[in-house]
């Protein structure tokens, strides 16, 4: 088994080492093998050349070095397609993602095979400001809205995959690439785990709040095209409304043998005609919203899975051992389940018992309260009943005994 951690650079020089020493630490003593890809994103500072230094010292490093600044989408993309490992994985070089936790998400999926992708979702960054962190929020929201698949808010770009995943994503080539949208687009069985961003290790963040801006827009010009539609609908409802406006205009003036406004008969107009504009400026934008698909060439489909009649002899027993699993698994979560409801009415016993045992001896206490009441009533019996103060006591423990009845019912 082998992992590909795929790291985009861009001005790091303060962090590449640090991160490499991190990264080694874990997985050196893995029982599997990491490759580390970095990826140089046309660094203006000395990142290159310090992961030259890494890479004359370590076996496991490649390099992939841009000829400018192409931006994070496209290193990442880029490291996607050299990557060789079973597993994959999106990490940053500044250290607010922690190697531990990439680990931790190998071994998820290796414990469970229903798993495709493991992806980390912080729910709140100390290190940004208000804004930013209300526009991210809605804009996830939007995103879902619009394009019809899921956008899971304060999920990165940090997550590890199958290489079934990476096929997939590999196999959307377009341009302008969102891959938080390409992982949604693509679908497959997603886990989100929590995890809490770190400090920088050094340097600063890349993204301005313009940057980000435009990053969100590309991100939703590629993933709807239904701003494409708008036009369409207010121009429909402007012509109709001008229509309207102008029939019952024209009704009412010849009934009321009123003469007519030029301003009145203008606005009417004026509603029609940019209306029907925006009409056909909806219906080329229908046609451009269909060429937009069709030029990213993202695939009609994508298969998870495929059982061919001709692999019949080499599937079939991997799958009867994959049902076999599934129904032992299957097994082991109703036992646990009944299991559960058991102690949950043990425990409801529990406290039920309990709730009488204090009934009871609240109401002896009040009888022997009352008994004492009666005592003190007659003074001739004073001292004999003096003695007696210690019965009760030993009358409560055994008339407290019968509890064990309960426990019979
Ligand atoms: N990055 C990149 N190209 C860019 C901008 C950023 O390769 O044009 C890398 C950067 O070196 C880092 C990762 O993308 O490893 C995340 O960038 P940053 O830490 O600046 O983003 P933030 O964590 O603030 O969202
Ligand atoms: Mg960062």
């Amino acid at each position: 088994m082998k992992l590909s951690l795929i790291i985009p650079c861009f001005n790091e020089e303060d962090c590449v080492e640090a991160f490499f020493e991190a990264a080694n630490n874990v997985f050196s003593t893995r029982t599997y093998q990491t490759e580390y890809i970095f990826v140089n994103d046309g660094s203006s500072d000395k990142t290159l050349s310090l992961l030259k230094g890494l890479y004359v010292e370590n076996r496991d490093i490649n390099i992939i070095s841009f000829s400018r600044n192409f931006g994070k989408e496209a290193a990442m993309y880029a490291g996607l397609k050299v990557a060789k490992g079973d597993y994959l994985c999106f990490i940053d070089a500044d250290l607010q993602q922690r190697p531990e936790l990439v680990a931790k998400m190998v071994e998820l999926l290796e414990k469970h095979r229903e798993y495709d992708c493991i992806a980390a979702y912080a729910k709140e960054r100390s290190d940004e400001s208000k804004i930013a962190r209300f526009g991210k929020k809605h804009f996830y929201k939007i995103m879902t809205k619009i394009s019809g698949i899921e956008f899971v808010g304060g999920a990165s770009d940090f997550r590890c995959f199958r290489r079934n995943v990476a096929d997939a994503i590999l196999e959307l080539s377009e341009y302008h690439r969102f891959t938080k949208g390409l992982f949604a687009w693509v679908g497959f069985n997603t886990r989100y785990v929590p995890y809490e961003i770190q400090e920088r290790s050094g340097g600063e963040s890349k993204w301005s709040f313009t940057s980000l801006f435009r990053y969100a827009f590309e991100g939703m010009v590629a993933f709807s095209n239904k701003p494409l539609h708008w036009p369409l609908y207010t121009g429909i409802v402007s012509t109709v409304f001008g229509i309207l406006y102008l029939l019952f205009y024209i009704i009412f003036n010849i009934i009321q043998k009123q003469m007519f406004s030029e301003a009145a008969i203008v606005i009417a107009l004026m509603f029609i005609f940019f209306g029907l504009t925006l009409t056909a400026l909806g219906i080329i934008g229908e046609y451009i919203g269909k060429i937009h698909i069709q030029v990213k060439k993202r695939p009609s489909f994508i298969l998870s899975e495929n059982y061919t009649a001709k692999e019949h002899e080499k599937n079939a027993p991997l799958l009867q051992k994959e049902l076999e699993r599934e129904a032992a698994e299957l097994k082991k979560l109703k036992i646990k389940k009944a299991k559960f409801k058991e102690m949950k009415r043990k425990q409801q016993i529990m406290e039920q018992l309990v709730a009488r045992q204090e009934l009871e001896r609240e109401a002896e206490q009040a009888q022997q309260e009352a008994e004492a009441v009666e005592e003190n009533k007659a003074p001739k019996k004073v001292k004999p009943k003096r003695k007696k103060k210690a019965e009760p006591n030993e009358e409560e423990i055994y008339t407290t005994g019968p509890e064990s009845g309960f426990e019979d019912e």
